[in-house]
């Protein structure tokens, strides 16, 4: 008995660790791959396409060219079992520039949203026109929030109606802060069916702008951050979109909403898992840029001299940066962990997607506020990077819930009670 169990013991001492944070060599690979085009193709272009405040059709083409944009590039990173690719890709890619990441990865909203909701047939249809094709490019965009429907999605104002003479939706409203919008063929536009189901009644709808004359777009927005990717609103006048472009199928929307009107419950918990699941995407994005912040901080420190010494000899410069890495290591653990969570379909108990991004979001304000801190005076000007970083940081306070909305989210479901 003794023996077996020192056999099982010395066993596991030499199997396949059960939990490891070593990333495989095709993670290796993939990081190493995106790295290359963050750092070769994406740096020396941040600035200019700052600058512009447009987007950045080249570098999207020079992504498309290598696989990084498309639907194959992003199967490959979803493919992967343990969930960690696609955080490693995000956090590469807005480590190279965060508006020229957007650029890239916005579209995955939309697309998202189709694979989420989308039937088969729909999903075969759509996701091909949201990348298009690299000699003629596309983008997509997710319409959801609206001037007064931000973080209160389900104030959502946008109606659609249906119209069974013709067989057709009929949608009318506007959008607000739409990435891609407009500029995009493919929208996804969340509508109410049903305003008074509140968000139980609203629907996806794909509409398209090559087709669709009651679409538009309306003001492009100037930002302070992500400024190679293009905002702006968009507006719905009679857009009038085929019966079948309702994301899941117009039958299984009617079954729906006939269940919430029963006061059957809707499954609110399955679009809760969603969000918990794309969360820590957005987490990744924002290491990326507070990582790019650290390193160059680091490398700053150890440069810059005062008073006769490495401004890094100091301890309040040292620990600061101490506590850059030691923030930014411990949101990408949240991240990594959440990524994990939702690919092999773990049940998000405590909120962790929304853990996950609460903390990207609020590390990466805050890091890259202590670079520009660090950098002094230079960090201030444009001629260094940090000011841009920390611009592109604040919106991941913001956007895709803003930091009150994860926390609430995490209350709720730590305490099993409706926090407000
Ligand atoms: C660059 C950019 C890109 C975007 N891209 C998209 C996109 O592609 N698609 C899309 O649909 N939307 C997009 N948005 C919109 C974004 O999701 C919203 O701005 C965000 O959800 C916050 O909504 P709001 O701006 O209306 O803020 P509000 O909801 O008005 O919030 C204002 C403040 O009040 C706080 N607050 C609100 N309610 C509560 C509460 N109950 N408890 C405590 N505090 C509260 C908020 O946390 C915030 O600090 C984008 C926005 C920006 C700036």
């Amino acid at each position: 008995m003794e023996a077996s169990t020192a056999a099982d013991a010395a066993a596991q001492t030499t199997a396949e660790p059960v939990f490891t944070l070593e990333l495989n060599q095709d993670q290796k690979d993939m990081r190493d791959w995106v790295h290359g085009f963050a750092q070769n193709v994406m740096r020396p272009a941040a600035s200019e396409w700052d600058e512009k405040e447009s987007t950045p059709w080249p570098i999207i083409q020079e992504a498309a060219k290598i696989g990084l944009y498309g639907f194959e590039g992003l199967a490959q990173f979803f493919a992967d079992p343990t969930g960690l690719t696609m955080p490693i890709v995000n956090e590469e890619l807005f480590w190279g520039d965060a508006g020229i990441g957007m650029a890239i990865m916005g579209t995955g909203l939309a697309v998202a949203a189709i694979i989420g909701q989308g039937t088969g047939e729909q999903i075969g249809e759509w996701i091909p026109r949201c990348f298009g094709t690299e000699s003629d490019l596309k983008v997509a965009a997710f319409c959801a929030s609206e001037p007064n429907a931000g973080s209160d999605v389900s104030n959502i104002r946008t109606r659609a109606k249906f119209d069974e003479a013709t067989n057709e939706w009929v949608l009318n409203g506007q959008k607000a802060w739409a990435t891609n919008g407009g500029i995009s063929d493919v929208h996804v536009v969340i509508a109410s069916v049903d305003p008074e189901l509140g968000s139980r009644g609203h629907a996806a709808f794909v509409v398209p702008m090559s087709e669709c004359k009651g679409i538009s777009q309306g003001a492009k927005v100037s930002k302070h951050g992500l400024r190679a990717s293009h905002t702006a609103d968009v507006y719905l006048d009679d857009a009038r979109i085929p019966a079948n472009n309702v994301l899941g199928g117009k039958e299984k929307l009617d079954e729906r909403l006939a269940r919430v009107r029963e006061g059957k419950r809707a499954k609110s918990q399955a679009a809760m898992q969603t969000f918990e699941a794309s969360r820590p995407t957005v987490g990744a994005q924002a290491i990326g840029i507070a990582r790019a912040a650290y390193e160059y901080a680091l490398e700053y420190a150890k440069e810059r001299e005062q008073f006769g010494r490495k401004i890094i000899e100091n301890q309040s410069i040292a620990f600061a940066l101490a506590d850059m890495k030691t923030e930014i290591d411990c949101a990408r653990l949240l991240v990594w962990r959440a990524s994990w969570m939702g690919r092999t379909g773990q049940t998000f108990e405590n909120a962790e997607g929304s853990m996950s991004k609460l903390k990207a979001g609020e590390v990466a304000t805050w890091a890259t506020e202590r670079a520009i801190h660090i950098l002094g005076g230079n960090g201030y000007t444009r001629e260094y990077p940090v000011e841009r970083w920390h611009r592109d940081a604040k919106i991941y306070t913001l956007f895709e819930g803003t930091s009150e909305i994860q926390r609430i989210v995490i209350a709720r479901a730590i305490s099993g009670i409706h926090i407000r």
